[in-house]
């Protein structure tokens, strides 16, 4: 297989080479774990898990690392705004790593109702701050770094190719630069190394460093674990379009500041983003779809899953609760062919749609060619080791549906029912019998009959 990506550093197709045959070094930026993951942020995480999933199915040994961000994200990727995790923990009363950790639990599971596989390693930034702080004394020594009022700042201006990935030209940037600045920077883009006292007095979590009691900026988390876990070069680095003018720039940067081995990475993969009828969807900002409300809606979470794989992660998305319809229907089709496939026949004639399977999928990963390759097979010669095949990089869960003989009856389906089941009987309890038949009438709509007895409510398919 010749994968071909769209690399954002360079803005073309390339045909991918990966650093050492056959294994592959993968980060990707993982969640800030102050709120629920919207339906957007899980839009990045299937393209990282489309990606590891194609990468494994033909031959190479993924590393794939994910940071979970639990310290030093302030609102402004540019260092301005409030700590999302101290706000967070103010707002709900809890300590930082108490948010943190109920977070990273409602991401997880999130991300296994959507079948996306776990990363090899998931690193904590809390965890990782020697490592950081042995990062940025290497950037200091190697003569890019300034002190004032309190933090140390990366001096752009000291590294000529700044702005490279974003394509950024440093005479916009300083044109563009916000009115409310940082006085203490000397350029408008340089950015935050290590924070001391500038910024909150009451910072719940500080760490000794040579540059005073304090914790670090956001971007050299992601600078000083992928480093230590996949080496100084590395293959494949992906996040969000929004990453690529400051996070990814500034993680470049120091990098390269810090080994002075260019590139860094070879290949910088971005998804687009999901937009809602209404415009952008923002954690901070409120408002926002989470998985679980799909599934309060009636939804299952493998039908969004199908609904992302509809668009190619480069082009934007627009959701809405129709299209989503659409997917379920979709999807609901999609199993009931593959359970009426004969299970003993033959797979001759199946490798054109394989082949073509294969070719949309090693062309920067094009789930909706791939997808309509599946449907093709379907319609024409169906055998289930090629529909399986296929749905290992589809992710789908066609073989356990075909092993359970039934739809969607797995366990996880099982226990999202028993859940709504449970919500179900709160709100009778409290006498919001709106939300109680809403529960009903959606399940009804999945094909769930509820029935009331005196042992509790027991479900049936319809
Ligand atoms: P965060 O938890 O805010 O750091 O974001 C997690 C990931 O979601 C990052 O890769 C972001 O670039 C990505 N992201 C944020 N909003 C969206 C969106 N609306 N659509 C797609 N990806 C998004
Ligand atoms: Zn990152």
């Amino acid at each position: 297989m010749s994968f071909s990506f769209y690399n954002t550093l360079g803005r073309s197709k390339q045909l991918f080479k990966p650093l050492k045959e056959g294994a592959i070094g993968f980060y990707g930026c993982g969640p800030t774990v102050y709120n629920y993951a919207h339906i957007g942020n899980l839009r990045a995480y299937v393209l990282h898990d489309i990606l590891v999933r194609s990468l494994r199915r033909f031959g190479y040994d993924v590393n794939h690392v994910m940071n979970i961000t639990d310290v030093g994200h302030l609102s402004d990727d540019a260092d301005d705004g409030d700590d999302k995790m101290v706000k967070s923990a103010e707002e709900r009363g809890k300590s930082v790593l108490e948010i943190a950790d109920y977070y990273t639990q409602a991401f997880f599971k999130d991300t296994d109702r959507m079948n996306i596989v776990r990363p090899t390693v998931v690193c904590k930034a809390t965890e990782h701050i020697s490592e950081m702080i042995a990062l940025i004394q290497q950037i200091e020594k190697n003569g890019f770094t300034y002190f004032a009022g309190g933090n140390l700042y990366f001096d752009i201006s000291k590294f000529p190719s700044y702005g490279e990935l974003a394509m950024l030209r440093l005479d916009d940037l300083k044109a563009g630069a916000r009115i409310e600045q940082d006085e203490n920077k000397r350029n408008a883009c340089d950015f935050v190394l290590w924070f001391t006292k500038s910024k909150f007095a009451n910072q719940a979590l500080v760490w000794d460093s040579p540059w005073g009691k304090g914790y670090p900026g956001w971007h050299i988390e992601c600078s000083a674990m992928s480093m230590k876990y996949l080496g100084e070069n590395f293959d494949i680095h992906a996040g969000g379009i929004d990453h690529i003018p400051i996070h990814h720039t500034n993680e470049i940067a120091q990098s390269e500041a810090a080994t002075g081995k260019k590139p860094w990475v070879s290949c910088w993969l971005h998804n687009e983003f999901l937009v809602l009828d209404k415009g952008k969807m923002s954690k901070s900002a409120g408002g926002f779809l989470t998985l679980q409300s799909l599934i309060d809606e009636g939804f299952d979470p493998l039908d969004y899953r199908y609904f992302l794989l509809g668009g190619h992660y480069r082009s934007q998305l627009q959701f809405s609760f129709e299209s989503l319809k659409g997917a379920r229907n979709a999807r609901k089709s999609l199993l009931e062919k593959v359970l009426a496939v004969d299970s003993g026949a033959s797979g001759d004639g199946t490798s054109k749609y394989t082949q073509a399977f294969n070719k949309a999928i090693e062309d920067d990963l094009n789930t909706p060619r791939a997808l309509a390759e599946l449907w093709g097979l379907l319609k024409d010669k169906p055998a289930l080791p090629a529909i399986f095949d296929m749905d290992r990089i589809l992710g789908l869960g066609l073989e356990e549906a075909v092993k359970n003989g039934n739809n969607e009856v797995n366990e996880a389906f099982a226990k999202e029912i028993e859940e709504l089941i449970a919500k179900r009987a709160e709100a009778k309890k409290s006498k919001d019998f709106a939300t109680a038949d809403n529960i009903r009438q959606n399940l009804k709509n999945r094909g769930i009959i509820l029935e009331d007895g005196p042992a509790g409510t027991i479900w049936k398919r319809q």
